[in-house]
């Protein structure tokens, strides 16, 4: 062991360069007075720190990861190993499993982590679905969209933040989707064989929610349920408003929980963090998604647990084995927006940020890409220009203190 070990042990963070969350996480070891060490993709961002504080890691072949951090655990012993975003979640949870430590086993994150097995997974749990099929990758589109039911949605089975999703109402929509699609996978890093195949699911309409929870040994304790008071219609599904507390009926939440619980127990999940989403209408809940990680970009910075602190202090100090506290929100209600991409085009100018900060319940506004980036809306995007935070008294409050610091915001871009 060495000197900065303390008692709090040290805790393997991994963490893709392109993630918004180590700030966050940073901060809340520092609280917890836990060492960190960042296992990261790629050498440059990690300069900054100390000696054991970082370890390179190629994520993208996993078992050699895992035999990096064991090694690695060997100098600098691990007490917990959390996989930040999504795409490090299953070597969080193998190497977890090649030590010992408290993590989801590795089949359930896969099963978790490939829209097509989740499916799979839960077709026969007697919760809601929408049919579903494969479309593999060197299919004919044509043929596929003759056959299909709609309207549909089309998704790559492993991107995020609803990259490549896209609905298609008719045979012709369908084909220029899977197009996109494809012309997408092919610009993502090795994505591998069985993640070029296209997940084709019926449209499910109704309100969407999200729900961000804490696992422990299978229990599930939700940490707020957020509305989506935004139409999510299609055919891009870009996400803006979460606010919580939601405003369906009591009766309705307890069945979104029981949804979820229902979900993880099948999936096999155990342990830490999990987003759900899901969709309401008049048959009942829906799952659109459960992933084991907590929410992404910047949103966990609307959940703020008082004394307690953030989302990323209960992530911790349940890895770590630690007692997580009964939490509470610290304002009644709270949210964010992630700003929605105006258009095509290079960030040149963002004006009305003092005054959309001065506003009554805005917490903080944030723009995420600097002036001068490109920026490229749904479905091809995968970065957030900004976000907005808000608390107040109402989930109204909030939403409304929400729209109008937008409406504050002016963006310009120039059309690349
Ligand atoms: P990602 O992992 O990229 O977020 P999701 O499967 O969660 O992909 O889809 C993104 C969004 O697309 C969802 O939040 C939802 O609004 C919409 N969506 C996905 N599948 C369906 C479906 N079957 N019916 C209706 N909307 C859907
Ligand atoms: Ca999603």
């Amino acid at each position: 062991m060495t000197e900065d070990e303390g008692a709090g042990g040290r805790v393997l963070l991994l963490v893709p360069t392109t993630s918004y969350r180590i700030g966050d996480f940073l901060s809340a070891a520092e609280r917890l007075g836990v060492a960190v060490t960042v296992g990261s993709d790629h050498q440059q961002v990690l300069e900054q720190y100390s000696e054991g504080g970082t370890v390179t890691l190629e994520f993208m072949d996993p078992s050699r990861g895992v035999s990096r951090i064991v090694g690695f655990d060997r100098d600098y012993p691990l007490a917990a190993i959390v996989g930040v975003d999504e795409e490090t979640t299953l070597l969080a949870a193998m190497a977890s499993q090649a030590l010992g430590l408290r993590n989801n086993s590795p089949e359930s994150v896969k099963a978790a982590g490939n829209k097509h097995g989740f499916r799979t997974r839960l077709a026969n749990s007697g919760l809601l679905a929408p049919r579903f099929t494969l479309l593999p990758a060197g299919d004919d589109p044509l043929e596929a969209a003759r056959n299909s039911f709609y309207p549909a949605v089309l998704k790559p089975l492993g991107l995020a933040a609803s990259r490549g999703v896209i609905r298609a109402n008719d045979p012709a929509q369908f084909a220029a989707a899977v197009r996109r699609i494809r012309a997408i996978l092919d610009h993502v890093e090795g994505p591998g064989e069985a993640r070029r195949h296209i997940l084709v699911e019926e449209y499910i309409p109704g309100g969407e929610v999200a729900l961000e929870g804490l696992l422990d040994q299978g229990q599930l304790t939700v940490l707020a349920l957020f509305d989506k008071p935004d139409p999510l219609e299609g055919p891009y599904f870009e996400e803006t408003l979460y606010v919580t507390p939601s405003r369906l009926p009591a009766d309705v939440q307890d069945a979104i929980a029981e949804t979820v619980t229902r979900a993880i127990a099948t999936l096999g999940l155990r342990e830490g963090p999990i987003h759900a989403e899901l969709r309401v209408n008049e048959k009942g809940v829906w799952l659109i998604e459960v992933a084991a990680r907590s929410i992404g970009g910047f949103c966990s910075r609307a959940l703020r647990f008082g004394p307690h602190g953030r989302l990323e202090d209960l992530i911790l100090r349940h890895a770590l084995g630690r007692p997580v506290p009964a939490v509470e929100l610290e304002r009644p209600a709270s949210g964010v927006m992630m700003i929605p991409i105006p258009a095509a085009g290079v960030l040149r100018q963002v004006s009305g940020l003092d005054a959309a900060r001065a506003l009554a319940d805005i917490d903080d506004v944030t723009i995420s890409v600097p002036l001068g980036d490109t920026l490229v809306p749904l479905p091809e995007g995968n970065r957030y220009l900004g976000f907005i935070f808000a608390s107040g008294d109402t989930a109204e409050d909030v939403e409304a203190a929400l729209r109008e610091a937008h409406r504050e915001l002016e963006f310009t871009v120039e059309p690349a």
